[in-house]
């Protein structure tokens, strides 16, 4: 996916902090204890670390969205990951609980998984949001992780429960289900993890106190933060003046900033102006890989996965009723490529294509009605768009003929002879589009959703 500069520049920004090679650690994780009422999983992971302070983060907690088309999700379908036991020599600072330092260590030794498992799940049971219909928490303790695999499968299609468990009791590991039980399968998908492509994201929290009121950040703030950096994205929405780093839920986040710079994110964390966090935590994270996304073509497209396919645009778009623009594209099978009225300023770029335009589009497949829900778009061609001028000339007599009505040809009204639609005289109209990639507002971006910023040089030219 990278060129060897991309892949070097990453590697060597994480390397220098953060190693991802295995590091001998007791896994942790849980998943699906939120509601859309409060809650947040990566919360859950600040109140446990309180109470597992006897042991040391080995490497940073990890952040794992996995498929956000599963129909059961609760919000951001996400997982968290917290590698545990007793740090050895070097550690980073990573965040800040109740004015103590959270250090994660490069190396370590693992911990008694029960033991750990024990003081988690007490946590848990506290603090989930249990009364959610949606809401069906799970948490796993190990020392062997299941195989990557795994993660792929969950963040590109669908795991179920009983492949989870067996997976689970092949590595010997320990987990609690609650209610259908259904957060294991984020919880040990995340400890199946191994980044091939990776961010970070700094969490900061509100004071218990302020949780569920009016968030107060300076908007000025964010914009200056966004400018002032290179390597955040997902900051501000400038086309809806919207502030991205802090959620809508009434959950106990107060902002979040991503980025491809750790070290970068621990001074934006402090540019932000506002109501005071009583902690804040750094992630590693698989946000903005586009992880979720396959190539695929038109034919062998499913509900419930996200796709990359390269198609010819076969009708002209039209909009539909809620605003919504609906493309039919054709990479030999055909498919309504469809952008909704949340994805802004990419339905007006849809709106400018034609019949014979190539492009590549990346999105969500539903079934009812089957399309393509189009989450970020590349034009890769674009056909002549050309407009009449006039009538043509009749070949006979060399004067102008007249229209036989829309699409029905053109008569002379001298000689009688008729031509076809085809022979009239048009000239060539400038695109307002261009070849290159087109993306969504900030505000409608999926966790998932790799910014086009992000992308390598190398990865356009490969997928022309
Ligand atoms: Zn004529």
């Amino acid at each position: 996916m990278y060129g060897l500069p991309e892949l070097l520049q990453h590697s060597n920004a994480f390397l220098c902090r953060f190693r991802c090679s295995p590091v001998a650690a007791t896994y942790l994780a849980f998943d699906d204890t939120d509601s859309p009422e409060g809650m947040c999983t990566t919360y859950l992971a600040v109140l446990m670390l309180k109470e597992l302070r006897e042991y040391d983060l080995i490497g940073l907690p990890r952040l794992v969205r996995l498929n956000p088309n599963v129909p059961w999700k609760t919000r951001g379908n996400a997982a968290v990951c917290l590698p545990l036991g007793r740090g050895v020599g070097t550690s980073d600072y990573c965040g800040e609980i109740d004015g103590i330092a959270v250090q994660s260590y490069r190396r370590g030794t693992p911990a008694d998984p029960k033991e750990v498992l024990a003081v988690a799940e007490a946590v848990l049971e506290r603090e989930a949001e249990f009364d959610c219909d949606k809401t069906n928490p799970g948490i796993v303790c190990t020392n062997r992780r299941p195989s990557p695999r795994m993660y792929w499968r969950a963040v590109r299609g669908i795991v179920s429960l009983s492949e989870a468990e067996t997976l689970l009791d092949e590595c010997g590991a320990q987990w609690r289900k609650y209610k259908n039980g259904r957060g294991i399968i984020g919880a040990s998908s995340s400890i199946s993890w191994r980044p091939r492509d990776r961010t970070w994201e700094v969490i900061a929290y509100r004071q218990e106190h302020r949780i569920g009121t009016r968030r107060e950040i300076d908007p000025l703030s964010v914009v200056e933060m966004d400018r002032n950096t290179v390597n955040t994205f997902n900051n501000y929405d400038y086309e809806t003046e919207h502030v991205a780093i802090a959620p809508s839920s009434p959950c106990p986040v107060l902002f979040g900033i991503r980025g491809d710079s750790l070290d970068e994110l621990l001074s934006a964390r402090k540019m932000i102006r506002g109501e005071a966090p009583s902690s804040w935590l750094a992630f590693l994270s698989n946000q903005g890989t586009d992880d979720h996304v396959v190539d695929a073509r038109i034919g062998g497209l499913s509900a419930g996965f996200s796709a990359r396919v390269r198609a010819c645009v076969t009708q002209p778009p039209r909009t539909i009723k809620g605003g919504h623009v609906i493309l039919r594209v054709s990479d030999g099978r055909e498919i309504d490529a469809a952008f909704y009225e949340p994805s802004g300023s990419l339905r007006d770029i849809a709106r400018q294509l034609i019949p014979g335009d190539r492009i590549i589009a990346h999105g969500a497949v539903r079934d009812d009605p089957r399309s393509l829900n189009v989450e970020k778009l590349r034009i890769v061609h674009l056909a002549e768009l050309r407009q009449k001028t006039h009538n043509p000339y009749c070949p006979e007599c060399s004067k102008r003929m007249g229209s036989m009505g829309a699409g029905k040809g053109y008569r002379c009204k001298i000689c009688g002879g008729h031509t076809s639609e085809s022979a009239a005289v048009t000239k060539v109209v400038p695109r307002t589009v261009a070849c290159r990639w087109y993306e969504p507002p900030v505000a409608s971006r999926r966790h998932l959703y790799m910014p086009v910023r992000r992308m390598p040089g190398d990865d356009i030219n490969k997928l022309l």
